[in-house]
């Protein structure tokens, strides 16, 4: 059983709702179900969840409404959309209004599953005490142990799966590490979805480290092979 998180679920459906409910719980979760997306923005106000269960659809707000309201509140958590629309301009919309990865429907209760213990399972290289907690490149600093980054004296604001992210490039500054390593550290050794999760979490690391317009050090991708964190 896993270390339970707290998960919103938010999901409209009844049939869908109630199942996927009983199989998290199953599963050890503690869970809350909102069915509209102002019973969703409620309970994420006053709760402190680990990952929100985000279906697009929703009979008053749109998914991706309440994914920005989400992450303009608190940017903590781990979004994960389940969408029906099979439009990948859709997909794209999503991942852009602040969602860390998204599943299309239907889809398999043990996809589902898997994709959570992944996304909610802390790392473990990440937080191995016995690993130095601190790691510097130039003007960038990883403090594991307060899990906070700075650029020259700029602190950035990031998500979970992109602090650990950054935390394994900068352990290996200067050295390629591929995406198979990435999946398995950062996300789950038995990871089955998309890889495009990775790239999307690149992206936004890319775009965080550059944008208070300070030299930080570039992440070069290695096509088909990996990344690389470039050493000032
Ligand atoms: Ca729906």
């Amino acid at each position: 059983v896993p270390v339970s998180a707290r998960i919103l679920l938010v999901e409209d459906d009844t049939v869908i709702g109630s199942g996927l409910l009983a199989a998290l719980r199953t599963n050890g979760y503690e869970v809350d179900w909102a069915s509209s997306g102002l019973e969703a923005m409620a309970s994420y106000e006053s709760n402190a969840h680990d990952l929100v269960l985000l279906d697009l659809g929703l009979p008053d707000l749109d998914g991706v409404e309440v994914c920005r309201r989400m992450r303009a509140l608190r940017s903590g958590a781990t979004i994960v959309m389940l969408t029906a629309r099979q439009d990948e301009i859709e997909v794209v919309v999503g991942l852009d209004a602040g969602a860390d990865d998204y599943l299309t429907k239907p889809f398999r209760l043990a996809e589902l599953l898997a994709r959570v213990r992944a996304h909610v399972r802390r790392p473990a290289s990440v937080g191995d005490t016995t690993a130095p907690e601190r790691f510097v490149v130039g003007e960038l600093d990883v403090d594991v142990s307060s899990r906070r980054v700075h650029l020259a004296d700029r602190e950035l604001e990031l998500r979970p799966k992109e602090f650990a992210l950054l935390t394994l490039l900068v352990k290996e500054a200067g050295r390629v590490v591929t995406r198979e390593r990435i999946m398995s550290d950062v996300w789950d050794e038995h990871w089955f979805g998309s890889t495009k999760t990775l790239d999307t979490h690149v992206s936004a690391l890319r775009r965080k480290l550059a944008m208070h317009g300070l030299r930080g050090p570039t992440i070069t991708t290695l096509r088909g092979v990996g990344y690389r964190l470039e050493l000032p």
